[in-house]
């Protein structure tokens, strides 16, 4: 599924983001940069040492990164020349700001693109694996921030979102969809 937003591409896949052929994935990473569980866990593995190297190297430079905020590395071993790691909120029930914070995460991951030239980022469903943002909520943060972005003058020419679950792929079929 796909839509022409202001010049942009922004499509809606099933898959597993460390296959990606965009030019840049965004990694859904925690505040200590050093790797987890989940995607984060599957983009150390297939990128390899290297983006962990540009990890502890940043970690240790500026001590992790914040909720919502983003910093890029190499992509490694994987398609993807570049790796945009940012860092969702943890789900407590909607009213600690999590909405804000994962629109940031978004926005931040966008901006950090632009400023590295680069035309075409994935992103997978941030904050609805192991932080349990419910995922319909998420889709409506996710696609809100990046429409935000896409109204605005850009550079980009595609944006994906990469759906792993099928339930995330529905929820964003259907969102898309309606823009
Ligand atoms: P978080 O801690 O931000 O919730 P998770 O990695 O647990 O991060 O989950 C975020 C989303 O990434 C979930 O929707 C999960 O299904 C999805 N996911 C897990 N593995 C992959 C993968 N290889 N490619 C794309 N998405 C993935």
């Amino acid at each position: 599924m796909e839509k022409t937003l202001n010049g942009a591409k922004l499509e809606v896949v099933q898959g597993d983001i460390t296959q990606s052929a965009m030019a840049c994935i965004v990694n859904a990473a925690n505040s200590s940069l050093l790797g987890g569980g989940g995607v984060d866990g599957a983009i150390h593995r297939a990128g390899g040492r290297r983006i962990l190297d540009e990890c502890v190297r940043i970690r240790s430079e500026r001590g992790g990164c914040p909720v919502g905020e983003a910093v890029i590395t190499t992509g490694g071993n994987l398609k993807a020349k570049h790796v945009i790691h940012t860092v969702g909120p943890v789900w407590n029930g909607g009213k600690k700001g999590e909405a804000e914070k994962l629109g940031n995460c978004y926005r931040s991951a966008l901006r950090l693109a632009e400023q590295h030239g680069i035309a075409s980022i994935s992103f997978p469903n941030i904050s609805t694996g192991i932080y349990g943002y419910p995922k319909d909520e998420a889709a409506e943060v996710a696609i809100g921030a990046v429409t935000g972005v896409l109204a605005r003058k850009h550079g980009f020419e595609r944006i994906q979102f990469v759906c792993f679950d099928f339930e995330n792929y529905d929820l964003y079929v259907e969102r898309v969809g309606e823009l």
